[in-house]
């Protein structure tokens, strides 16, 4: 770069004669986007917004109002809990996510080995710590080759996360949930193709099952019989947080009660698709109280045999 030093008299003359000599005004620094949140009052200096024994009661009160019985539920009273900070956009309903997990201890083994197993029939994993929920899946399995007469415990999994390691829980469960994110991860471009490739990976006997938004959901068991259920939108799509976790607790409780692949997933996207049209659960738990998704589950076609064969 070349440097040239200029007298006052210069610029003066320069700028006259209209040559920009130089006189603009350069900033330094960096950009920040501000995104504000209101509150009615902030709290005093040095104040708790909340203690974690009292997000912690929430929480557990929280599930006990949607019927969900937390008695193993390990709770850590010195730590956080996990924050997001979710983004919804009201045009389209997608959401962007910003997590932080400050000291929130993964579920450890000896936690797991506190439960008794046969109190259920059925145990679901969330893809992630992986190697414990590897030693936790296992010992499911020494359950079930001990305890074959009163019937064993089917044990599903959900590849969810765009993360490398999750690929090792693939050859493990009974039943597998992936996501279009981890499908998208690994190249694939479409749920016919995601759930061919996982079903080589997955054991045999298993049932492979990936939904996609707003096209619904597939499913392929090891004999590789492709059967397909299209989305449910509703009028409004206004909140797509948690559709996934909603599809699979609907899909599971289907299969579970022995529905077939293909009445299941349907039974999930039908639920899915309730969720999406409204703002978080609570409209969906009145629908339940007041009997209007009873319907839903009687269209979800009729019970044929259980499906799913634990190992
Ligand atoms: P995730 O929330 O994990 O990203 P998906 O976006 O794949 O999960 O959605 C799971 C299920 O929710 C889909 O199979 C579909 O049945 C339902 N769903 C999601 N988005 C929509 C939508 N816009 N309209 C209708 N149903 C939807």
């Amino acid at each position: 770069m070349k440097c040239q030093i200029v007298s006052f008299d210069q610029k003066k003359k320069m700028s006259i004669a209209g040559v920009d000599p130089g006189c603009k005004i350069l900033c330094v620094g960096h950009v920040c986007i501000d995104m504000i949140s209101i509150c009615t009052s902030y709290p005093e200096e040095d104040s708790q917004v909340g203690t974690t024994t009292k997000i912690n009661r929430f929480l557990l009160e929280d599930f006990a109002k949607f019927d969900v019985n937390t008695d193993y539920a390990v709770v850590h009273e010195g730590c956080d809990c996990p924050a997001s900070c979710v983004i919804l956009s009201v045009a389209t309903g997608s959401r962007t996510i910003i997590h932080a997990n400050k000291n929130l201890p993964e579920v450890s083994v000896e936690d797991f080995d506190k439960i008794d197993l046969a109190a259920f029939k059925w145990i679901h994993f969330e893809g992630r710590n992986v190697s414990n929920v590897t030693k936790m899946i296992e010992r499911i399995r020494q359950y079930n080759r001990s305890h074959q007469d009163c019937g064993c415990i089917t044990i599903s999994v959900e590849i969810e996360k765009a993360k490398p390691e999750l690929e090792s829980l693939i050859p493990l469960p009974d039943v597998l949930f992936v996501s279009k994110d981890y499908a998208m991860f690994k190249g694939y471009s479409s749920m016919a193709e995601t759930v061919k490739e996982i079903q080589a990976q997955a054991i045999p006997g298993s049932l492979v099952i990936c939904p996609w938004g707003e096209d619904g959901a597939s499913a392929s068991n090891s004999v590789g019989k492709l059967v397909h259920s299209p989305a449910f939108p509703p009028l409004h799509v206004v909140d797509t947080l948690g559709a996934g976790d909603t599809f699979n607790a609907a899909t599971i409780f289907s299969l579970s009660n022995g529905h077939t692949p293909k009445e299941s997933i349907t039974f999930g996207c039908r639920i899915a698709g309730l969720k999406v049209g409204v703002t978080g659960w609570e409209p969906l738990r009145k629908m339940a109280k007041d009997g209007t998704l009873c319907p839903i589950v009687e269209n979800s076609s009729e019970r044929s045999g259980v499906v799913i064969k634990a190992t």
